[in-house]
């Protein structure tokens, strides 16, 4: 590289040039970034951004313990596995053992959106059945498959014939409000519908598919009940459950190392992406042994790059990190006090119309008025943009774009959970 780094306005043509004329970048102007360094993102200007955007770098960015498994296991080898290998072994009974010894058999990919897929693949083949149920405005991963479960992605058209939304638990802007007597009970009642109209289709479901955090439908608190409700009823209908974990597993909720635990469910599916290497690329579907070898009965499956040397590496020192640092549980009290200096800055600030956490994840959602919940979408853009200047990341979220989501990684000290309080209460009284 140069020593002076190129403008960012150079870089952006460049880029509109290479990688389509619609970018899809953070940001206006977006951001160069050039070093991670733990909770720090620094620019290449010189600049800190303390990343409360993080969704994948969950134990910080560069963290050494994994650079240095990496590097290690890349000099002596990384081959696939057709050939025998122990750290793929490793990664695989330390994962199964995470879920209770419940879900022990591992198919290995590389993404998220590949470790749906197979799961969904998994689910027809185990029930025979063709439809596939998720919430209203989720996001699960870029195959053709799984896009049809992930409305939040879908700009033009519409779901396929044997998809259903059901309705996301959203006690604040829901039809159905906290308060509300037996609130999990009335939410999954929704499945009901869902599952009556895909029968009028001749369908059953294969398989729901749940992100333990609600993350693009604003990030919702658990609701107690809701999860289990729903799970019975598409059991009941003869499908089975995927718990997408990719970003609320790992600790991200707190107090236990899986998103659905505070649901207190047991899926049939959990598949893991994003933060498994804190980076590198390492996906996988975790399910029952029956499960997978019914599928691998059916097709050759395997693929390249999953569960290859390194990456079991990868995702073996992530795991020792989380485990040795107490993180899991470091987590849920970091969460507990960031969630207390979020709802002091909503007593504040009259546009913060509501405040949830799941645990390390956090919506704040932004309202011209508190009791018509009217959304502040260009308001919440605005506020990003001047967090930005402030030194904070962050992202939006939410069917109408108001929700401020907050993803601070597991490392996240009290120290920096005030840093992160006092920019964004100056950003809101800027705004
Ligand atoms: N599931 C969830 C809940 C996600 O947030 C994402 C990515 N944003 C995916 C699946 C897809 O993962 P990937 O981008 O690694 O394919």
């Amino acid at each position: 590289g140069s020593a002076t780094p190129a403008p960012v306005a150079e870089l952006l043509e460049r880029r509109k040039r290479v990688m389509g004329s619609r970018p899809y970048v953070f940001y206006d102007p977006p951001l160069h970034m050039v070093k991670g360094e733990g909770v720090w993102l620094i620019d290449a200007t010189g600049r800190r951004y303390l990343d409360c955007y993080n969704n994948v770098p969950i134990v910080g960015h560069c963290h050494p313990r994994v650079i240095g498994a990496i590097d290690r296991q890349m000099r002596v080898l990384n081959t696939n596995t057709r050939y025998l290998g122990e750290q793929v072994l490793d990664y695989a009974e330390r994962l199964g053992a995470l879920t209770g010894g419940e879900l022990t058999a591992c198919a290995f990919v590389n993404s998220g959106s590949e470790a749906n897929d197979i799961a969904w693949r998994m689910a027809r083949a185990w029930t025979g059945n063709r439809g596939f149920l998720c919430q209203d405005f989720a996001y699960h991963g870029i195959t053709e498959a799984i896009e049809a479960v992930s409305p939040s992605a879908i700009r033009r058209g519409q779901s396929p014939d044997h998809v259903r939304t059901v309705l996301a638990p959203d006690g604040y802007r829901g039809p159905y409000r906290h308060g509300t007597p037996d609130l999990g009970a009335r939410y999954a009642a929704d499945a009901d519908r869902a599952i009556a109209s895909l029968a009028e289709a001749g369908l059953k479901p294969a398989t729901v598919i749940v992100d333990s955090a609600f993350m693009t439908n604003g990030i919702l608190a658990p609701v107690p009940g809701y999860v289990g409700a729903l799970f019975d009823k598409v059991r009941a209908a003869g499908g089975l459950c995927i718990a997408d974990e990719v970003q609320a597993g790992f600790g991200r909720m707190g107090e236990h190392f899986w998103g659905y635990q505070h649901h207190g469910v047991t899926p049939d599916f959990v598949t893991i992406g994003k933060p498994a290497g804190n980076g590198h690329p390492l996906g996988v579907v975790l399910t029952r042994p029956e499960i997978l070898d019914h599928f691998c009965e059916q097709t050759a499956f395997f693929s390249t790059f999953g569960g290859n040397n390194v990456s079991a590496a990868a995702g073996l020192a992530v795991l020792d990190v989380i485990a040795d640092g107490d993180h899991v549980r470091r987590a849920g009290e970091t969460a507990r006090s960031l969630f207390a200096g979020l709802q002091a800055l909503k007593a504040r600030h009259p546009i913060i119309g509501d405040v949830r956490s799941a645990g390390l994840a956090f919506g704040v959602e932004l309202v011209r008025d508190r009791a018509d919940l009217t959304p502040a979408p260009e308001e919440t853009e605005r506020l990003i943009n001047l967090m930005r200047e402030e030194g904070l990341l962050v992202g939006s979220e939410g069917v109408h774009g108001n929700i401020v989501k907050m993803r601070p990684p597991l490392i996240f000290e009290a120290e920096h959970a005030d840093l992160a309080l006092e920019m964004m209460d100056r950003a809101l009284a800027r705004l």
